[in-house]
């Protein structure tokens, strides 16, 4: 090849919930979207007799065919089966450890978290390779949570290896935000990583020195996330309605009409939810001040968290220099304004908070395959 000929290099956020690719292209990093359209990818995957599906489609199986859909595998890279068995009590898999190896049995035979994950990233490589039209992708980065063990990072490159990926790189999900905000290019210091996704929240303290970031502490909730904000609107609907108990159908219908009143909420003064209550319509207004109300106990919650990981990595609120928001659940206005004034500085939104790791990775891969 020319030596200045352009190199293909992606970046994957291979997330719990989503996964995305993005690309450096003409200098500006992007995700890449599906044929539908879409950039995020639900990190799924469904055996069945037939083959294996991946995303969107695999996710709609999570609850008609619950033994043979892998979601949220990335909870269990690395792990034992004694370790699944102590933290997750409720899983709807049978679980094996055949062979000294965590997996799960499906109708395709014994699966494990790394396979599993592979499939995710093939997925996402051939996105990325269709894209380019069918030409060779160099190298890939991918993002880990900082707080990933030696045994599940290796677990995560060894699945990009499985799927043909040349790893150029694993790098951690709070500093991939900072390079997409450019700071490794700014001023040395402190930086603090805000990540409030729909399950889970993680507060990250780094240190930029001579274009390097350090984590200085980790810390957060693996459950508090979005779907809590939805939880305490379900109450309410319930409280308003008079209903005490909800049968399974009319609860999906609350959850998903509150995260849909949460998400409006973010832009609208007060939302009318038309609910139906034993096939009666009924609507419950929520203002915007009411909702904040509702929300500031768990907003807090994550403030705490951010304290201790202040004190932990020994340094003050002020000695912060930026504060990234990443995760779609910091499109809340009150989470913007209270980790701000927590901070004291406008925290750094103009990115897409879904997206910002992914753009991160990509800007890290285009640099190491030297464009
Ligand atoms: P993530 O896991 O980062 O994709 O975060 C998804 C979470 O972000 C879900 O709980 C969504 O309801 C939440 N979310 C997405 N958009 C908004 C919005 N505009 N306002 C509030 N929350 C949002």
């Amino acid at each position: 090849a020319a030596p200045h000929q352009h190199k293909l290099a992606i970046g994957i956020d291979l997330g719990t919930t989503n996964s995305l690719v993005a690309t450096v292209q003409s200098g500006e990093a992007k995700t890449l979207a599906d044929e539908n359209n879409q950039v995020i990818l639900p990190s799924a995957v469904h055996y069945t007799q037939d083959g294996i599906e991946v995303g969107e489609g695999a996710f709609k199986n999570a609850a008609l065919d619950a033994e043979n859909t892998l979601i949220s595998v990335k909870r269990f890279l690395g792990k034992s089966k004694a370790d699944i068995e102590v933290e997750y009590k409720q899983l709807p898999y049978k679980l094996s450890d055949e062979g000294g190896v965590f997996s799960i049995e499906t109708c395709q035979g014994l699966i494990n978290p790394i396979q599993a994950s592979s499939e995710i990233l093939k997925h996402l490589k051939l996105r990325a390779e269709n894209s380019f039209g069918g030409d060779e992708i160099t190298g890939a980065v991918i993002t880990v949570p900082a707080h990933f063990d030696d045994a599940q990072r290796q677990g995560t490159k060894d699945a990009a290896e499985l799927a043909g990926l040349n790893v150029l790189r694993l790098l951690n999900e709070p500093t991939a935000a900072a390079v997409a905000y450019g700071l490794d290019s700014g001023q040395e210091g402190i930086i603090a990583v805000y990540d409030l996704g729909g399950g889970t929240f993680d507060i990250s303290i780094l240190r930029l020195s001579k274009g390097v970031f350090e984590v200085l502490a980790t810390g957060g909730d693996a459950s508090l996330g979005g779907d809590d904000f939805d939880a305490l609107l379900v109450e309410y609907f319930k409280q308003q309605t008079n209903q005490t108990h909800l049968e399974a159908k009319t609860l999906r219908l609350f959850i998903s009409k509150a995260k849909a009143c949460k998400e409006a909420l973010s832009q609208y003064k007060t939302v009318n939810v038309g609910l139906e209550v034993d096939g009666l319509p009924q609507t419950v207004t929520v203002t915007k001040e009411f909702f904040n109300e509702l929300a500031t106990p768990l907003i807090k919650k994550t403030l705490r968290a951010c304290r201790r990981a202040v004190k932990d990595a020994d340094i003050s609120n002020e000695d912060v220099l930026e504060v990234v928001m990443v995760g779609g659940s910091t499109r809340m206005p009150s989470v913007r304004e209270q980790v701000g004034a927590f901070f004291e500085k406008q925290p750094l939104t103009s990115i897409d908070p879904d997206q910002v790791v992914a753009i991160g990775a990509a800007i890290q891969a285009d640099i190491l395959v030297g464009n």
